[in-house]
């Protein structure tokens, strides 16, 4: 016999795909599923009537307009300019080798003493 469950009933109102008998009978003894099929037939006439609203002729070609002159793309380009500039770079890598060898030897030294304070 075939198996019904809430969760199987509940992807298949939310797909909007067709119930079968025994799924509609289900729904009909199951409080949990009747009110989740309730939720989806409110959703779907908010989804009707309430959501339809056209956006404005070239409102997307305005968005995009929007984004690539707003401020953070300037900032951006600007971040990108500075870290195309090698002498930069080099900096920045040195300064990465630098603490890292620093850690290191801290990390050597602080090994050497510890073994050195337990014997
Ligand atoms: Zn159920």
């Amino acid at each position: 016999m075939e198996s019904v469950t809430c969760h199987q009933i509940d992807q298949a109102l939310a797909c909007h795909q067709s119930l079968t008998p025994m799924q509609s009978e289900h729904i009909e003894t199951c409080p949990l599923c009747m009110a989740h099929r309730a939720t989806y037939q409110q959703l779907d006439k908010l989804m009707a009537t309430s959501l339809s609203v056209n956006p404005p002729d070239h409102f997307a070609d305005r968005v995009m307009s929007v984004i690539e002159t707003s401020p953070v793309n300037e900032y951006h380009l600007f971040a990108e300019k500075l870290l195309a500039s090698l002498p930069l770079r080099i900096c920045l890598v040195s300064g990465a080798a630098v603490i890292l060898i620093g850690h290191i030897v801290r990390f050597i030294l602080s090994t050497v003493f510890v073994t050195m304070a337990a014997t």
